[in-house]
């Protein structure tokens, strides 16, 4: 009998070689066990298009309304997608579009297995990192100054008052660049932090610029503070958690020493930075798995990686791929167990676990797609390379005999 739940799950089908890996995926591993109940966003170039992308809003509202959701990859269209797609417009990325309704943090952790041995082989836990998804540079304005001037940063408020500060005088051309973060939305990167924190049960560890940035960054700095002090010193010193505060090299230099098993919560540029050094170094983005948690508790999943054009086209013209599925299939099973938690449903909950345990197991024992195989060290276990749906079918029966 196959597992039933009640409130759906927004799903949100994407592009590409990701697409493709979507169908399967449902096929193979999901619907031969879990009666799915999703409410169905396609986020298609296609239809982005067609929608005039009102499906990606459409669908960051369901995911506010029902709480989870799943997401593959999308193409983030530039000027080559317009051209290669014929669209009239280059429309957002579907990423930074729920993001920004969501005012969420993205998490991501490596998806550790036996036989992949980090870069960096003291790193024996994961490092997740959580990333600020709002403001600075993603929302910045700037111009190029083309000769010598006069700048500065000038304020308006609403009733009238003024502030101006000088920036430089410059003497020739050169560039400008103005920047912004909102205490709302820092104080709800710390929420979201510290609420994860809780749940998995680890070590906080922020960095920023303050010493250099007095302001910007030190406000960052004080938020953190403030909400740590205010709303989870005591939850913490119960679960046996620390937050720790340093300076951003510090805290870099403290990570390549460290064992892992923590949260890295960076800001928007280091998270971006970071988050693909982390990646590489515990294997590969394929390898990953991203979750973006709203402050007031929604949950999207999704796989870290793009859609994987280079695989989509030889998969056009025929050839069989071996294109890596563990991230996408660990957003589904994220999605569910979330499901399984809301609901209360332990079913739905431990079939996500052991759908993640025979991933894993599978390619412990040998059997992974291409990407992985230089990887693999393992005594006694020669590592073999497959398809994506052959790996699909070998996770499969690794689950039926777990
Ligand atoms: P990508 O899709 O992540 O792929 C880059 C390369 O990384 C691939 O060509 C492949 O290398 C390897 N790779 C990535 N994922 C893999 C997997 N699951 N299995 C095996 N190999 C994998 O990045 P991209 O080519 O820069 O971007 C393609 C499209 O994705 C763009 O339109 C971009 O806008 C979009 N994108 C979307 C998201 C998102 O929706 N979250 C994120 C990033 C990019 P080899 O070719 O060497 O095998
Ligand atoms: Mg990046």
């Amino acid at each position: 009998m196959k597992i039933v739940y009640k409130t759906p799950v927004v799903e949100m089908q994407g592009d590409e070689m990701t697409r493709i890996l979507w169908d399967w995926i449902k096929d193979i591993l999901i619907e031969p066990y879990v009666e799915l109940n999703t409410e169905f966003y396609d986020l298609g170039i296609d239809n982005r298009e067609k929608t005039a992308d009102k499906v990606t809003t459409d669908a960051a509202e369901a995911i506010k309304k029902y709480g989870v959701g799943v997401k593959c990859a999308t193409i983030t269209p530039n000027a080559q997608r317009v051209e290669e797609y014929g669209l009239s417009k280059m429309w957002l990325s579907p990423n930074g579009t729920i993001r920004a309704a969501l005012d969420g943090t993205v998490f991501r952790t490596p998806i550790m297995v036996r036989g992949i041995t980090p870069y960096i082989p003291s790193w024996t836990s994961p490092i997740t990192i959580a990333r600020h998804a709002y403001g600075d540079i993603y929302k910045n304005s700037e111009i190029r100054v083309d000769g010598a001037a006069q700048c500065s940063l000038s304020v308006k408020y609403a009733d009238g008052r003024t502030e101006n500060k000088s920036i430089v005088d410059l003497d020739g051309a050169g560039i400008l660049q103005g920047v912004h973060n909102k205490d709302a939305s820092i104080y709800s990167f710390a929420r979201s932090c510290f609420n994860y924190a809780l749940d998995v049960r680890q070590d906080v560890w922020f960095g920023t610029k303050d010493t250099i940035s007095k302001t910007y960054d030190h406000r960052f700095k004080d938020i953190f503070r403030d909400v740590f002090d205010g709303e989870y010193k005591g939850k913490f010193e119960k679960a046996g958690i620390r937050y720790e505060y340093s300076l951003i090299d510090d805290s870099v230099a403290r990570v390549i020493r460290s064992n892992g098993g923590f949260i890295w919560a960076l800001k928007n540029y280091d998270g971006d930075v970071m988050s693909d050094m982390v990646a590489t170094a515990y294997g590969s983005l394929a390898m990953m798995t991203s979750v973006l948690v709203s402050p007031d508790g929604n949950y999207e999943y999704e796989a870290a990686h793009g859609t994987v054009t280079r695989h989509y086209y030889r998969h056009l013209k025929g050839e069989t791929t071996s294109t890596n599925p563990v991230a996408t299939i660990f957003a589904w099973t994220g999605a569910l167990n979330r499901r399984g938690e809301t609901e209360n449903n332990k079913a739905l909950s431990e079939y996500a676990a052991n759908m993640e345990n025979a991933c894993k197991a599978t390619i412990e024992r040998g059997v992974m797609t291409g990407d992985l195989v230089p990887m693999f060290k393992r005594d006694g276990i020669i590592a073999k390379s497959v398809s994506t749906r052959e790996f699909l079918k070998e996770i499969s029966a690794t689950y039926e005999n777990m």
